[in-house]
């Protein structure tokens, strides 16, 4: 009879969500036309619920009759026992305490041999579930500077790390622009948990990764293991989120391994560069999770904190820095702390190369071409415009097939500059170039890199050409 209502399933839904949702099931008993079957896991159950319920409904009565009734019965796994080798087995916290609705559902969740699972996420033999955490120790509390720009994340993530699981910031929610130090402390949290309770298990993925994880799962049918091994997790930390904005299976899926570590007492941290409520391409029902924790934010650092951090990385860097320069830098960057680093980063790196000490001139030199606005995308037409200026040539002579010599280098260093300041391709670049095809501009761009070389001259001109470009 389930082999009948399987071929009807079978039919009406893509083969890797049957093979996924409904080749574990294994069907018990049919009494009185209630027909028991067997899924691996409570969120089995919840899934079939909410995404199958309708279809396996028409399949009972077309198959059983009107009046069949589906009863589940849970299995729990066994814990992995080492003769078992080559079944990798999964362990998950007992059900019993969920209130399975209204439905009928065996409660009695019989104990019984977990279908062999094969699980790539899981190492074989190990008994505990023994995952890097892939943290980075430089994340630490220790090393995130507080301001009033970040104090209220900073102790929300505290109280987390020190009590994962048991605070009302369960997910604890992370936003805030780019370069502001979510990821640092969502790492943070990660450390100092495992700091305090090295028995947790504790992961740090990035929102991709999991998406890639999760598809990658899909493809190899093994989209359960994927969920078992998350659903394992005592704190897992999932960075940058707004990236699963319309990834609906991904979504589905993240959503179920929420519910199962929340209802477990496990801690979630998540981060977003936006809020949960202008979050977009996000389901609802998952938005909703997001508000439940008190999402926190990260601000901007303020004049004394973009200070406090220069000084922080400085003295971390055992480098010398006068306060004169660190203000300077201070109060020129100011809405990021990852281009804080930079500064400093490319401060150091040039000192270094010049042999020189960190001057104020260097700062500022620095400092111009991190702050400065991004360019107006010049054009290839306009290149070819201050290039015939330059030479003091007309466009019709660049644009003709003219062998003289000095239209001939005029022509080249156009497509040179086009090739290096626009994102045109070598065959566009040619075209709009009198008519040439890319090879010709790729030997231009040749023979001008070879003449730069060998004739300083020549290099001055590009030189001065290159600045009037960038005017
Ligand atoms: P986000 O994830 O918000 O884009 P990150 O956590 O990657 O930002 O932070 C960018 C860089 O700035 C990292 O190197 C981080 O260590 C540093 N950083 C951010 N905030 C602080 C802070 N309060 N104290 C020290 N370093 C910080
Ligand atoms: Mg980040």
């Amino acid at each position: 009879i389930w082999a009948e209502c399987l071929n009807y399933i079978q039919a009406s839904i893509p083969v890797n969500d049957f093979q996924t949702w409904f080749e574990p099931i294994v069907p018990l008993k049919l009494e009185q036309r209630v027909l028991t079957i067997q899924v691996p896991t409570y969120y089995f159950y919840e899934f079939i619920e909410e995404q199958y319920i309708k279809l396996v409904g028409k399949a009972l009565r077309e198959i059983i009759g009107s009046g069949a009734k589906l009863e589940y019965s849970v299995v729990m796994a066994r814990k992995h026992t080492p003769s078992a080798s080559n079944s990798y087995t999964v362990n998950y916290p007992a059900a019993e305490r969920h209130d399975l609705r209204n439905r009928a559902v065996d409660k009695k969740y019989s104990r019984q041999d977990q279908p062999q699972i094969r699980n790539p996420f899981i190492i074989p033999g190990v008994k505990k579930l023994d995952i890097d955490p892939q943290l980075n120790p430089e994340y630490s509390f220790d090393n995130f500077v507080e301001g009033d720009c970040n104090r209220l994340a900073r102790s929300a993530s505290e109280a987390v790390a020190k009590n994962p699981g048991k605070t009302a910031f369960n997910p604890l929610f992370l936003y805030g622009n780019s370069g502001l130090g979510k990821t640092h402390l969502a790492q943070a949290i990660g450390i100092e948990v495992k700091k305090q309770y090295p028995e947790k298990t504790v992961l740090y993925v990035s929102a991709n990764k999991f998406t890639t994880q999760y598809t990658d799962s899909v493809a190899r049918n093994s989209a359960n293991d994927f969920m078992h091994f998350y659903q394992m997790i005592d704190v897992l930390i999932i960075d940058d989120i707004q990236e699963l904005a319309g990834k609906e299976g991904t979504q589905n899926t993240f959503f179920h391994i929420f519910n199962h570590l929340h209802q477990s007492g496990k801690q979630l941290i998540l981060t977003s560069d936006k809020a949960p409520v202008a979050l977009k391409g996000m389901k609802e029902r998952l938005l909703t999770r997001f508000k439940w924790g008190l999402p926190a934010d990260l601000q901007s650092p303020d004049f004394n904190t973009r200070v406090d951090i220069l000084k922080t990385k400085i003295y971390k860097d055992g480098i010398s820095v006068s306060d004169e320069i660190v203000h300077y830098i201070a109060s020129h960057i100011t809405d990021n702390v990852r281009e804080l680093e930079g500064a400093l980063i490319s401060l150091l790196a040039m000192s270094t190369l010049n042999r020189a000490e960190i001057t104020l001139d260097i700062a500022s030199t620095v400092v111009n071409r991190l702050v400065s606005k991004p360019q107006r995308e010049i054009t290839v037409d306009q290149i070819q415009r201050k290039v015939c200026d330059f030479y003091g040539i007309n466009m019709d002579a660049l644009q003709s097939k003219t062998r003289k010599r000095e239209i001939v280098q005029a022509r080249q260093v156009a497509m040179f500059f086009s090739k290096n300041l626009t994102n045109s391709s070598l065959s566009s670049i040619g075209s709009q170039i009198g008519q040439r095809d890319h090879a010709t501009v790729l030997h231009a761009c040749k023979a001008v890199k070879n003449l730069q070389e060998t004739n300083t001259e020549f290099k001055h001109q590009l030189k001065e050409i290159e600045g009037l470009l960038r005017q």
